[in-house]
């Protein structure tokens, strides 16, 4: 938990993982208690196509949660969609995997939960057809399980972009999608901004984007007058991605930057950022409109 300045809570949670109920190495006991010693808040386990039911613990919230994986082949077009918060009992995991991605987020939705697009460049999704997908509520743009020494392709930011590009702003999410706990796990993960910590304040916050994707830093950009400004904890290093392929202000480095910002130019119709601090750990702010 992290209070900022103005007094608002921000609870840390992680929001895709495995354990032994799918491909983990963990018992799901052991794995919910390595988070939480590690001072998470809150914890989505979600193994494939099994919804752990999920044992309340006074300070701790556990929402339900599932990894839906669907296609034999990149060229089909592998999707993982992990639902979270889900009441009741989706009918979709008994269905198996013949379902497509879309009708996974309408089973997900219709059971009052959240449907996050996992690890879009590992799965090599292709922005084409993923913009054909609707209601998809938040992409990862980074699991640090996909990536190196354990996989490759843990960022999805070029995706993310070129989502943005054509104007579909998916909200960014950060998670270790911890399987083996060889390192991978509580790297990533998210820190959501709500006024107490239960089920309806967490998914209310992720409803309305109240979120950011981190390794530590804490950050947030916002527009003044034609200019996108972070305002962060210290940070070595700011840049501005858009859809302006070119700027000279892209780019902001220093020792202790709390501040940065970068002047839009008039075709940019969308800003995010992506702040590291001295450890080298990184916040992915959301894409947002310039106008
Ligand atoms: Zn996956
Ligand atoms: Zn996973």
């Amino acid at each position: 938990m992290w209070i900022d300045q103005n007094g608002d809570t921000w609870y840390r949670g992680n929001l895709h993982m495995h354990t032994q109920c799918s491909d983990g190495n963990l018992p799901f006991a052991e794995a919910v208690a390595l988070y939480r010693n590690a001072g998470y808040d809150f914890l989505a386990v979600t193994d494939h196509w099994h919804w752990c039911d999920a044992v309340q613990e006074p300070g701790f919230l556990m929402l339900r949660g599932c990894e839906f994986d669907v296609g034999a082949s990149v060229q089909e077009g592998i999707y993982h969609i992990v639902g979270v918060g889900c009441e009741g009992d989706p009918e979709l995991v008994r269905k198996g995997k013949d379902l497509s991605a879309q009708q996974i987020i309408g089973q997900i939705h219709a059971h009052d939960g959240f449907a996050i697009l996992a690890h879009p460049s590992w799965s090599l999704n292709r922005p084409d057809r993923v913009l054909k997908i609707h209601d998809i509520d938040a992409t990862e743009i980074y699991n640090t399980f996909s990536g190196i020494p354990w996989n490759a392709r843990p960022y999805s930011g070029d995706f993310v972009d070129i989502m943005a590009a054509e104007g579909c702003l998916l909200p960014c999410m950060a998670a270790d999608d911890a399987h083996r706990y060889a390192g991978e796990q509580c790297r990533s993960y998210l820190m959501v901004k709500a006024p107490a910590l239960t089920r309806e304040a967490i998914l209310t916050a992720l409803r309305k984007g109240d979120y950011l994707a981190t390794q530590g830093p804490m950050a947030q950009i916002s527009i003044e007058e034609e200019t996108a400004v972070v305002h962060c904890t210290p940070a070595v290093r700011v840049v501005f991605y858009s859809d302006g392929v070119w700027s000279n202000e892209r780019v902001t480095e220093g020792d202790g930057l709390t501040r940065a910002t970068c002047r839009l130019k008039p075709h940019e119709t969308f800003v995010r950022a992506e702040i590291t601090d001295a450890q080298g750990r990184t916040a992915w702010t959301s894409p947002i409109k310039t106008k």
